[in-house]
C-alpha cells in the first residue's frame, strides 16, 4: 500500500480515536514537486482544539499516563524511536511526498534524527529530579520538578517529523500532554507519527494531533485556557503574535523563529571544506532552513577564488525530483513559498547586487527555484536583511576579524553563525562575539539530540534539545516542612 494511504485522510487524532473535523471541513496537502493533490487533511478549527485541550487534560489528570513512572514513560518514548526506524522508508516517502525534501535527507537525516530524539528523551523521562535545599532550622525542604500540564505544539513545514520529535519527545518524557498543530502545507508526517505513538502503548489523549490553518487552530490553541505551554517554530511575525496572544492566558512559551545566519569564512580556512560548507549551508533542504547560512562573508584575499568554486559547486547540485536518490535540490515547498523566494530575487537585483547564478524558477511541473548566489551585497540590501527561506544566498566581503564580527552582528536574528579558520584563537575569539544561539567552527549545520539549540534575539528563546530542552517542559514546586 503507498504509504500516503496509511494514514486516515481527512481525519484528527484526538483523546486515541481518528474523528472528523467537527465542522467537516477538509483541505487538500499538496505535492510540491508535482502541483497534484496527495489527499485531504482535515481542517481542525476552535471547537477541534477545544476537544483535544479536553482529552490532553483529561489523560493528563486522570489518565494511565498520570500514574506512570519515569521509566515505562520513557519504554514508550523509546519504542516509538524504534518504530520510526523500523517504518523509516515509509516515513521518509510521505515526507519526501508532501514537502519536496529529497528522499536522501529524509531517509538519512529526518527521520533517523527523529528515531534518536525519542531515545535520548527516553533516558531522560527516569532522571528527572528535583533537589533537597538547606534552609534554617526547623525546616527541611525539597524541590519537586514537575510536568507543565498540556503543552500546546506549532510547528513549521520545513523538517515536519524531525520538528514533531523535538517537540513531543521531551514533553511526554516530562510527563506532560500534547496538542500538536503541523503546518497546513505538511500535516500527514503528524499523523503517521501518532499512529505510530499509539502502536508504541501511548494511552489515549496524551498526544492529539488537530490538523488545520494557523490562524484558525493555531490561533485558537493559543488563546485555549486549558493549554500551559505554547513551544512555536515558524516565522518571527507569528512568534510576535503568539506571544502578544499568549498573555491573556500567561501561557509559558517557547519561541523557535528566523534567522539571517552569517557564515564566515577566513582566507586561512580549509578552502576546499569551506566551498562545500557554504554550498550546503545554503542549500542543503532547497535553503528552507531556519538556521540556513545566507549571509556568505568571505575575507577579501579569497573572494574570487571562493566564488569561483562555489559556482562550479552549485552548479553540479542535480535538482530535480525528490524521489530520486541522486537529486539534490527538490522544490519548495508550495507555490506561495516560490513566488515569495522569488520576489526577493527581484529585490536582490532592483537594490544593485551581482546575480552570479539561477535567480528563476525552473521549467516545468514543481515549485523548483534555481540556486541563487548573489555577489556584492551590502549588508543593507533587502536580500541581507530579511529571511528568505529559499535557495538564495547573498555574498559580502570583508577584511578583518572585528569588521566581520560587527556586520555578522548587525541583523534583528541571532539563531545560528559559522566560522571557518585554521587559526584556533581567530575562531573561538569569533565564537565568543557572535550573537546566536548556535555557532559552528569549521563545520556547519549539524545537530544531535544532547545539544541544546535556540535562538538570541529576535530568533526566539527558549531551547530545543539536551538538557536544556526538557527542562522547558518542566516547573519546579518548593516544598517546605516543619519538623520541629
Ligand atoms: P508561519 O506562518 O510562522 O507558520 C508556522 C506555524 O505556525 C504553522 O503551523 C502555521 O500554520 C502556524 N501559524 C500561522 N499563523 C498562526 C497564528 N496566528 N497563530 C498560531 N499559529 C499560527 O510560517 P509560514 O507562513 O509557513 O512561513 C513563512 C516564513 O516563515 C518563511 O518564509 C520563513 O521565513 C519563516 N519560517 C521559519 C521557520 C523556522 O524554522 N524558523 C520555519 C518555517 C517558516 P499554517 O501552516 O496553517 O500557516
Ligand atoms: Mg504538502
Amino acid at each position: 500500500m503507498p504509504a500516503v494511504q496509511k494514514i486516515a485522510p481527512g481525519r484528527l487524532y484526538i483523546g486515541g480515536q481518528w474523528v472528523d473535523a467537527l465542522a467537516g471541513g477538509t483541505f487538500p496537502t499538496i505535492n510540491p514537486a508535482t502541483e497534484e493533490t496527495l489527499t485531504r487533511a482535515a481542517e481542525g478549527r476552535a471547537e477541534d482544539i477545544d476537544r483535544a485541550a479536553v482529552a490532553a487534560r483529561k489523560a493528563f489528570e486522570e489518565g494511565p499516563w498520570a500514574k506512570l513512572s519515569g521509566s515505562d514513560r520513557g519504554r514508550i518514548l523509546w519504542k516509538i524511536g524504534d518504530l520510526l526506524e523500523a517504518r523509516v522508508a515509509e516515513v521518509a516517502e510521505i515526507e519526501t511526498l508532501d514537502s519536496g525534501k529529497t528522499i536522501t535527507e529524509s531517509l538519512r537525516v529526518d527521520v533517523p534524527m527523529a528515531a534518536d530524539c525519542f531515545r535520548y528523551f527516553a533516558g531522560w523521562a527516569s532522571k528527572i529530579e528535583g533537589e533537597t535545599v538547606p534552609v534554617r532550622a526547623p525546616f527541611f525542604n525539597y524541590t519537586l520538578r514537575e510536568p507543565l500540564g498540556v503543552v500546546g505544539q506549532i510547528i513549521p513545514w520545513n523538517f515536519p517529523i524531525l520538528l514533531a520529535a523535538w517537540k513531543v519527545a521531551p514533553a511526554l518524557a516530562a510527563g506532560n500532554t500534547i496538542v500538536l498543530k503541523p503546518a497546513e502545507q505538511t500535516p500527514l508526517s503528524a499523523l503517521r507519527l501518532a499512529q505510530i505513538a499509539e502502536e508504541a502503548g501511548l494511552p489515549p489523549g496524551v498526544l492529539n494531533v488537530v490538523t488545520g490553518f494557523g490562524p484558525t487552530a493555531g490561533g485558537a490553541l493559543v488563546d485555549h485556557p486549558g493549554v500551559d505551554k505554547i513551544a512555536f517554530t515558524g516565522s518571527t511575525s507569528v512568534g510576535q503574535e503568539i506571544m502578544r496572544r499568549a498573555s491573556g492566558t500567561l501561557k509559558r512559551l517557547t519561541l523557535e523563529l528566523g534567522g539571517k545566519s552569517p557564515n564566515i569564512v577566513f582566507a586561512d580556512a580549509d578552502l576546499d571544506a569551506a566551498v562545500r560548507g557554504a554550498g550546503n549551508a545554503i542549500f542543503y533542504n532547497k535553503g528552507e532552513v531556519c538556521t540556513a547560512g545566507s549571509r556568505l562573508f568571505v575575507e577579501d584575499a579569497l573572494h574570487d577564488t571562493f566564488l569561483d568554486k562555489l559556482s562550479a559547486f552549485t552548479a553540479k547540485l542535480q535538482q530535480g525530483d525528490p524521489l530520486d536518490p541522486k537529486t539534490r535540490l527538490g522544490p519548495q515547498v508550495s507555490e506561495a513559498q516560490m513566488a515569495r523566494v522569488l520576489s526577493f530575487v527581484d529585490k536582490g537585483k532592483g537594490e544593485g547586487a551581482r546575480l552570479v547564478l539561477g535567480g528563476e524558477r525552473a521549467p516545468g511541473k514543481g515549485y523548483f527555484v534555481r540556486p541563487t548566489i548573489f555577489d556584492g551585497v551590502r549588508n543593507d540590501m533587502t536580500i541581507a536583511r530579511e529571511e528568505i527561506f529559499g535557495p538564495v544566498l547573498s555574498v559580502l566581503r570583508f577584511r578583518e576579524i572585528d569588521e566581520v564580527v560587527r556586520l555578522a552582528n548587525d541583523t534583528p536574528y541571532g539563531l545560528a553563525a559559522a566560522v571557518w579558520t585554521k587559526d584556533i584563537k581567530k575562531a573561538h575569539r569569533a565564537a565568543r562575539l557572535l550573537r546566536a544561539g548556535t555557532v559552528w567552527i569549521n563545520t556547519y549545520g549539524l545537530y544531535d539530540s544532547a545539544m541544546p539549540f535556540g535562538g538570541y534575539k529576535m530568533s526566539g528563546f527558549g531551547r530545543e534539545l539536551g538538557h536544556h530542552g526538557l527542562m522547558e517542559y518542566t516547573q519546579t514546586k518548593s516544598v517546605w516542612v516543619d519538623l520541629s
